[in-house]
């Protein structure tokens, strides 16, 4: 097994869906992998943090007399009031990191360039750029991934970018729709609602 498809089965075994096999199969990994072993028990810790903290506010005045009671402010405790006051956003913060970091290290390696659509001769691509020069028409739509798409000339059709940037020069003619989707963010959304249901009692 491969560390991107463990990260995918840390995430399922968190989730409890992860089966007999899968189960056997990330033990074995996690025995030969450290950076895994790592991340696992990170996520484990993480989890149990979020787990044990309060659902509901604890009432301002409590909390002010107790830190009044304990001897010296260090900043450990006005952090720890912190996480006490706003629970919700410290378990969103944690959990975006986590996440952040796991994806970080899931999509190393996997960004090259992709291109898709009618009229390829038209372009000029370079290692992480595709120009739609002035004067050059794409009779179709056009699907950029992991890339910079700069059009200066005519497009009939749609303009999709996943996970890169689109320029539009002054020049640019588009005839369809054009739409930037980053996977990163609309991934981490999506996760971060299911975990809200989640965790909301
Ligand atoms: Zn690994």
């Amino acid at each position: 097994m491969k560390c991107k498809e463990a990260i995918i089965f840390i995430h399922e075994y968190m989730d409890g869906d992860l089966n007999e096999q899968g189960r056997t199969e990330l033990r074995q990994h996690l025995t030969d992998c450290i950076a895994c072993r790592q991340r696992m028990d990170q996520y484990t810790r993480t989890t149990a943090l979020i787990r044990s903290m309060p659902r509901t506010k604890v009432p301002e005045h409590l909390t002010n007399s107790i830190m009044q009671a304990l001897p010296g402010t260090s900043k450990r405790t006005a952090w720890t009031r912190w996480v006490r006051q706003h629970p919700a956003v410290t378990a969103a913060v944690l959990f975006i990191a986590v996440m952040l970091m796991s994806l970080v290290s899931m999509w190393d390696g996997d960004n090259r360039l992709m291109v898709r659509g009618n009229d390829l001769d038209q372009l000029v691509i370079t290692k992480d750029q595709v120009i739609v020069p002035e004067g050059h028409t794409i009779n179709g739509d056009l699907y950029v991934e992991n890339g910079r798409l700069v059009v200066e000339g005519q497009v009939n059709g749609n303009l999709v970018v996943v996970d890169g940037q689109l320029n539009l020069a002054s020049t640019a003619l588009i005839g369809g729709e054009h739409s930037e989707i980053n996977q990163t963010i609309d991934w981490l959304w999506f996760k971060m609602g299911e975990w809200m249901e989640a965790v909301t009692p």
